[in-house]
């Protein structure tokens, strides 16, 4: 597999075409960005364990049946993917209040959500990535009716799969957001499942595991993360 141009850089990962029309290498890099991109730093060594670990989160997904967009990784950094659409719509699922969902509502921090909530935001960080309904959607062309549904499940079903994983290595699936896009007729799940992506809270402790420790400028940073990829390799090792 040759490596050719950036064909796209994103806030923490970059986007390489290769010789193969059917392939895309994602290079995940230590930058951190949070509040839309107006906060940034760097966390040491956090391209390679998001990397792994989203590697870690597709592979058990391709054994619940769900399609995602992962064709294995290439080194610590890189990961091989097939091209998408991605579509303009992030889907965050919760299965605790806490975040951005407590600031809007009055949702106390810490409560369980039972079902657990799915939200749409419209993926634009000009405008603060906000939160739209499936009409809002359908209106701005992001995605039709039938694919709108389809998130939806499959955002739930991947809620179904990673919660009882992770729950296995003493670790509480908070909330997630996800990417889809579409490849070959239907959809794939895109981008990453990391913790800069999600809320992951210590079983017995509740620490936070994830991004809010940057957000937050909490510290242990890098630990949280390592932890995290620890966990889940010491699990496949069993
Ligand atoms: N999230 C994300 N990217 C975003 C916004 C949110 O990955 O642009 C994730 C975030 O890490 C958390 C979940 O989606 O796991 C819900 O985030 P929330 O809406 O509570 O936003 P926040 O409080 O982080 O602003």
């Amino acid at each position: 597999m040759e490596k050719r141009q950036k064909i796209h850089e994103g806030k923490a990962k970059a986007v390489y075409s290769t010789d193969d029309p059917d392939r895309l290498i994602i290079d995940f890099t230590d930058t951190a960005t949070a509040f839309d991109g107006a906060k940034r730093g760097t966390i040491h060594e956090k391209g390679r364990l998001n990397n792994l670990i989203s590697a870690l989160f597709f592979e058990k997904l391709a054994e619940a049946g769900i399609p995602t967009h992962y064709r294995g990784t290439l080194s610590d950094r890189e990961m091989l993917v097939v091209p998408v659409e991605i579509v303009m719509v992030e889907m965050v699922v919760r299965n605790i209040a806490t975040g951005s969902l407590c600031r809007r509502l009055p949702f106390i921090d810490g409560t369980e959500l039972e079902p657990p909530l799915v939200e749409l935001f419209y993926k634009d960080d000009s405008l603060g990535d906000p939160l739209i309904n499936d009409d809002h959607a359908l209106l701005m062309g992001l995605a039709s009716r039938e694919e709108l549904a389809e998130m939806k499940r499959l955002s739930l079903a991947i809620n179904d799969a990673l919660r009882p994983y992770l729950m296995d290595a003493g670790i509480v699936l908070v909330d997630f957001k996800l990417e889809f896009g579409r490849y070959q007729g239907g959809l794939v799940l895109a981008d990453e499942i990391s913790p800069d992506t999600c809320r992951f809270w210590d079983a017995s402790t509740k620490e936070k595991m994830d991004k809010d420790r940057f957000r937050k400028d909490m510290g242990k940073i890098e630990e949280a993360y390592q932890e995290i990829y620890q966990r889940l390799t010491r699990l496949k090792g069993d």
